[in-house]
């Protein structure tokens, strides 16, 4: 299907709050992109404090007093099952909306949403297995815990996988027995519209899902503001993760969970499958046009191999393709103008600090409209450089030469983020010296980008908070309780 086949305005005109579609106390409407056109392809109303205000109470009842948190596990998992049903049902139109919305081609955006479901089955699956612990200790007490729910957790979702963020909070803060009020990016706000309908068909009780469509600096604010709110559950970028912690802490203390930036590294060893390692070197640098938090955007190769292995990489960096992502291409746009244009900048900064420009580094000629750039890949980058250490989110590489596995780690390291890194070689016990010294929260040797419902994820140092996935997950959406009862009075 070609994008100018597709020249509708979708309209939104109601939130989602209480398990009934209402009007924003604003009567305004947001515009929705479509990035590879630069037209507006829908509208959807936007949300004001006093929305998350009636949000939040809906949320608030629907867990004191509404039957979510007292329903049986089981109960509750089924209501996840029958989502997982309507989530792999709807998976061709999800992958549509998350095209249009962000620019990911949609060859890629089918299969990922065709396996979305899996995390609804797993938590649903986890639903009935959350329990306290008994603690023998002295033989008059009984001491034993109870793990329960947090209570209303405010989700607030970034713009680059629309579909997997909203999954992923929603599958894991209902199976712990938490309500929910979401607010996702305001480029990209339709999937969690579209989503908070197929809850409506799975039968979650009413107030246990809303949905506030809106702009960050007021429902999102208010949203980790708000005193009735037990949790935020975010992610997002770092500076706006450091508001949400002060707004947390300035309000009612509520827990934060925060999913940040990243700029992890791929490091490549001259023993390494070198096919394999050229293979991801490329794909997981600039898939969905660099704009994955968890893609490898430094390539640290062994000057043994520097001069042969980068000559590869770029002659297969210069066959990407780049155009419309309803056609077979690598790469669609930038999702909007903003991030564009900070890539532009920061390959301006790449070229003024003296690295070397060595593939792209502007816009496809022949694409007149859209918020296209072509893969960039800069060489001989010193890791001192602001390319070598700023998250830029687009598709941007810098490539650093070590010469020694302790440089390697001391080069991985030396950046505020540590969200993910790869290392490339054969030699297995090197590759566990550096998954124990590299300072990352998911380290992946000889594989790249492999997140799954099962594997916990989630950042070191300035990238983050907590984990989300796996079982691990549990714990952020939970808090326990110690019950000690004296057994002789
Ligand atoms: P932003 O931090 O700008 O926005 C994230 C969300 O926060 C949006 O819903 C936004 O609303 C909202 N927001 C903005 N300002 C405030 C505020 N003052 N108070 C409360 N909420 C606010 O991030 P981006 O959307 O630009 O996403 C890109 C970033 O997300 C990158 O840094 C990337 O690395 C990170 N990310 C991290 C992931 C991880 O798992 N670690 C995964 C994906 C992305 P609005 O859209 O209306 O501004």
């Amino acid at each position: 299907m070609k994008i100018s086949d597709k020249p509708f305005v979708e309209t939104y005109d109601k939130l989602f709050i209480g398990g009934k579609w209402v009007e924003a106390s604003s009567g305004n409407f947001m515009n929705i992109i479509n990035p590879a056109t630069e037209e507006v392809w829908a509208q959807v109303t936007e949300g004001l404090e006093a929305d998350v205000d009636e949000a939040v109470k809906a949320a608030r009842t629907a867990f004191d007093h509404g039957p979510w948190r007292k329903m049986s596990t089981y109960e509750r998992a089924e209501i996840l099952r029958k989502m997982a049903h309507l989530v792999q049902a709807n998976a061709e139109r999800l992958a549509k909306i998350e095209t249009l919305e962000m620019g990911k081609p949609y060859h890629l955006a089918l299969p990922e949403a065709k396996n979305h479901h899996q995390w609804w089955y797993y938590y649903a699956g986890i639903a009935d297995k959350i329990h306290g612990e008994t603690i023998p200790f002295e033989d008059n007490k009984h001491i034993f815990t109870i793990r329960e729910p947090l209570g209303v957790i405010g989700a607030i979702t970034a713009w680059n996988t629309p579909l997997t963020m909203t999954t992923m909070k929603l599958s894991m803060a209902l199976a712990t027995g938490n309500t929910v009020v979401l607010k996702p990016s305001e480029s990209t706000p339709i999937t969690a519209l579209e989503i908070a309908k197929l809850t409506e068909k799975a039968g979650f009780p009413p107030g246990v899902i809303n949905v506030v469509t809106g702009r960050g600096n007021n429902v999102g604010k208010r949203l980790a503001s708000h005193m009735d709110v037990d949790k935020i559950s975010f992610t997002g970028a770092t500076n706006t993760g450091r508001k949400i912690v002060n707004y947390a802490s300035s309000s009612n203390m509520k827990k934060v969970s925060l999913e940040l930036g990243g700029k992890s590294p791929q490091i490549i060893f001259p023993d390494a499958n070198l096919n394999a390692a050229l293979e991801s070197a490329v794909s997981n640098a600039f898939l969905l046009t660099g704009q994955s938090c968890t893609l490898g955007s430094r390539l640290l190769v062994h000057r043994d191999i520097y001069d042969r292995f980068v000559s590869k990489y770029l002659e297969k960096v210069k066959l990407i393709t780049v155009g419309d992502p309803f056609t077979n291409v690598n790469l669609g746009p930038h999702a909007h103008e903003q991030q564009l244009n900070k890539t532009l900048e920061y390959i301006k900064i790449g070229q003024e600090e003296g690295a070397t420009l060595a593939v792209g580094g502007g816009r496809p000629k022949d694409l007149q409209k859209g918020y296209y750039i072509n893969p960039t890949v800069f060489v001989d980058v010193e890791p001192s450089m602001r390319i070598a250490k700023e998250e830029i989110f687009g598709p941007v590489v810098s490539i650093i030469p070590f010469s020694s596995e302790e440089e390697a780690v001391e080069i991985a390291n030396n950046v505020s983020y540590g969200l993910t890194s790869g290392v490339w070689t054969k030699d297995m016990t090197r590759a566990i010296r550096m998954a124990k010294e590299i300072r990352a929260g998911s380290v992946w040797l000889n594989t790249f980008r492999y997140v799954r419902w099962v594997t916990p994820y989630g950042g070191y140092k300035a990238s983050g908070w907590g984990k989300e996935n796996g079982v691990e997950a549990i714990k952020d959406f939970t808090q326990v309780k110690t019950v000690v009862m004296d057994l002789e009075n």
